[in-house]
């Protein structure tokens, strides 16, 4: 029997919908490769993307040279610009802003063929560290309101380039996601007095049937409502509203964390598309009781059609305690 599952943060409805029994051998990838030849972020090839604006491990050479352990680009194709002012402007009923923004590459690592699930907890360490470097350095530009990161792996997931990279987007209006699980948050924390997520995370650790993997400072788990078959949420255990909050000792936890979440995605479906974002409080937001940042890992198995679209309703072949049984349960 499918069931209709509400997401206690955002209100959003999910189908979970099992009468084909799915199993993750039942998601084959078939052909996930983005187009090969000239990689302009290789070494060597640094004078073919724009100057970096961060970069970590060079030890002597100029900047945009080669001996780099990570890179961060402006994209060369940006959805939004950096230049300008960000005018305002009516027109009727209407309202419309400059595309104001960055939008930025980050290389996470040098070698072609290195893949972020299979990446080691170190480099992974590295990596989440480039994420907050560059939303700290962009939040002091008052045009921006909030940092999107994020990553596609895969072509079904949205990457264009096969060189293992993560992306930013500097945006000067909050996105409707951030502001449906801020106005979620808050409503619950305006009636219960309590943090959502907190709440989430306490029940989960007490329910054990939709855990992931844990450790002293994270949780991994499959949401009660996931809108894809082996969605994940890693949560810090400690409330906070911000990422770049999270102290340095921290940081090799989430990498730790990480680097199991992926493994076990990739045991249960090899080389399985997908994207992660990260979300977290509007830039220079004072801490806020009611929000807690987290990232949304979102493996790419299903396609979003007509229904979906039209009614915004995800329909998941997979309930979220049997893909965090399988998790839990894979070799790795
Ligand atoms: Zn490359
Ligand atoms: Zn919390
Ligand atoms: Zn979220």
């Amino acid at each position: 029997m499918p069931e209709l599952r509400r997401d206690p943060i955002l209100g959003r409805w999910i189908i979970i919908s099992t009468e084909r029994g799915k199993r993750p051998t039942d998601f084959i990838v078939e052909t996930n490769s983005v187009k090969g030849g000239f990689c302009p972020l290789c070494p060597g090839n640094e004078n073919t993307t724009p100057p970096e604006v961060l970069s970590y491990g060079r030890e002597a050479g100029p900047a945009n040279s080669p001996g780099w352990s990570l890179r961060v680009v402006p994209n060369k194709y940006p959805a939004l610009v950096i230049e300008g002012e960000l005018d305002k402007e009516g027109d009727g009923i209407y309202d419309k802003m400059n595309g104001i923004g960055a939008h930025e590459v980050i290389v996470e690592s040098p070698n072609h063929e290195d893949a972020f699930s299979s990446q080691s907890p170190d480099k992974l360490r590295q990596i989440f560290w480039a994420f907050r470097d560059r939303i700290i350095d962009l939040s002091r530009d008052s045009r921006f309101r909030y940092v999107m990161v994020f990553k596609n792996y895969g072509r079904a997931a949205g990457a264009s380039l096969e060189h293992s990279h993560s992306q930013l987007v500097a945006l000067p209006i909050l996105p409707r996601m951030i502001v449906s699980e801020l106005e979620g948050s808050l409503s619950y924390y305006r009636y219960k007095e309590r943090c959502i997520f907190c709440d989430v995370i306490r029940q989960e650790l007490k329910q054990q049937v939709r855990m992931v993997c844990e450790n002293e400072h994270f949780i991994s788990i499959a949401p009660f409502a996931p809108r894809s078959p082996f969605e994940m949420w890693i949560v810090p255990r400690r409330h906070s509203s911000s990422f770049v909050a999270l102290g340095e000792e921290s940081f090799h936890d989430l990498a730790m964390i990480f680097s199991e979440s992926m493994r076990r995605l990739n045991a249960c479906i090899p080389n399985v598309p997908y994207n992660f974002v990260l979300h977290t409080a509007p830039l220079r937001s004072q801490p806020l009781d009611h929000f807690h940042w987290h990232f949304e890992i979102m493996p790419k198995l299903t396609s979003i059609a007509g229904f979906e679209w039209g009614s915004g309703f995800y329909i998941n072949p997979i309930p979220p305690e049997d893909a965090a049984r399988f998790l839990r349960e894979v070799q790795i």
